[in-house]
């Protein structure tokens, strides 16, 4: 049987990690690998005989990722030998701790689980092979959302979302002729949850000089290395072009791994991120289904980069200090909005409420050095022409959300986290009606 060693590079090489650190923490090293190439499945079937043997093996998929992939692979893993045995989710599956059960039901005794698909396949893989302590694969079916290599699963508890840790794959195999042609709402979506890296990160340079001084530079440094593959590239990923497809997916990758790096999810979600978790968590109470994670999070880089502009024309002395108050009006806003998941949306607003009435002194005080930040944001004008580029609409109507959703979002989304992100520093300087009114006018075009 050959080792586990895998002779694959891995998707970033611990030098490179080291050179973009500018915390002097550490920063384990990781260890996912990468074999992209059109023998890909192949080449996994071979590798997943040769290191577990007779061992056996759990792939899951659903009818459409079976369609594009799932079943040649299951074909060729059967000519290698390996002892197989394949679950099909229905179509749409939705990332449920009843899904979990029923995968971990069927994980005993298994060597290696293997999930062919994008975000939910493969957030149902992970999780159930990191809670059984069983290795994991992937084989990517679209560049939708930059999960795959992330250190976390986004299940949904008791209708409540939530993001627990789970050990990222520890070898993912990607097929360009299959990511290049994924539907392009979902290479939308992932260009929209690359993109929020640019918003994202500078939040959390943000909360880091107000309060943590957790920053390190080292995700964005990685991020910098690859931006150019997709940042201007929004036609050709619209069009299907490979470069630019597989470009934007090899940025995804790169910001899971950034992510997990970080030992945060800091780096790649934000205030932008606010809003999509806060539809995902509303859908129990509206009924609306929630749109895929990427284009809500690309509706956030609107608003949050709206933020950013209303901000910048903002002078120190212009700072309301009404942190008491402003924490009381939104804290006053949970109970109609949550309804039976009131409580925990409080307990998570109640744990940043010191840090916003501290607003009062701490950003007139620093006000000079988050107008630097402010400054390097982009305008919303420009991300929304950006995703627009792929060809896909990019408006509320097109992702099934009313003004008024959209707006209670963007006013009350901060709420749902008790990370500080630029949708707090809005609403205590006063500028997050004006900003999600700017918001507002560009999505409803
Ligand atoms: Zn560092
Ligand atoms: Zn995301």
């Amino acid at each position: 049987m050959r080792s586990e060693i895998c002779n694959h590079p891995r998707i970033v090489d611990a030098e490179t990690c080291l050179a973009g650190c500018t915390c002097g923490g550490d920063h384990p090293a990781p260890e996912v690998t990468l074999y992209s190439g059109e023998d890909a499945a192949q080449m996994m079937a071979e590798e997943c005989r040769a290191v577990y043997g007779d061992r056996p093996v759990l792939l899951l998929f659903d009818p459409e990722t079976y369609a594009v992939a799932g079943a040649d692979l299951e074909q060729r893993l059967l000519s290698e030998k390996v002892n197989l045995t394949t679950h099909q989710f229905d179509s749409n599956p939705v990332a449920t701790a009843a899904l979990i059960d029923t995968v971990r039901d069927l994980d005993h005794g298994m060597a290696l689980i293997i999930s062919v698909g994008s975000g939910t396949i493969n957030d149902l893989g992970k999780y159930s092979a990191s809670e059984d302590q069983i290795d994991f694969w992937c084989l990517p079916t679209a560049p939708s959302m930059n999960g795959y290599t992330s250190g976390i699963a986004a299940i949904k508890v008791k209708g409540v979302k939530r993001t627990l840790p789970a050990a990222p794959p520890k070898r993912i195999y990607a097929r360009p002729e299959v990511i290049q042609n994924a539907p392009l709402k979902l290479r939308q979506a992932g260009f929209c949850d690359v993109l929020a890296k640019v918003v994202s990160d500078i939040d959390w340079q943000c909360e880091s000089l107000l309060f943590s001084g957790s920053y390190c530079g080292l995700p964005a440094a990685m991020m910098t290395t690859v931006e150019k593959s997709y940042s201007e590239h929004g036609l050709e990923i619209g069009r299907g072009d490979e470069s630019a497809v597989m470009g934007l997916f090899h940025g995804l990758l790169i910001s899971g791994v950034a992510m997990s790096l970080a030992g945060s999810s800091a780096p790649a979600s934000g205030g932008e991120h606010l809003v999509s978790h806060f539809w995902d968590m509303r859908e129990p109470l509206t009924g609306r289904e929630p749109e895929l994670h990427g284009l809500q999070v690309g509706v956030g880089i609107i608003l949050s980069t709206a933020c950013y502009r209303r901000l910048r024309e903002l002078a120190a002395e212009d700072f309301p200090r009404r942190g008491e108050e402003l924490f009381a009006a939104t804290a006053a806003e949970i109970p109609a909005i949550w309804g039976p998941y009131a409580d925990e949306v409080a307990k998570q607003f109640q744990g940043k409420r010191d840090a916003l009435i501290q607003f009062n002194t701490l950003l007139p005080q620093k006000w000079n050095e988050l107008q630097t930040l402010f400054q390097q944001v982009q305008s919303p004008e420009y991300f929304a022409e950006l995703f627009a580029r792929t060809g896909a609409p990019f408006n509320l109507e097109a992702f099934r959300l009313t003004k008024e959703e959209f707006m209670l979002a963007a006013l009350n989304s901060r709420a749902i986290r008790e990370r500080i992100t630029v949708l707090d520093l809005a609403a205590h300087a006063g500028v997050l009606d004006l900003a999600a009114n700017d918001a507002l006018q560009l999505l409803s075009c």
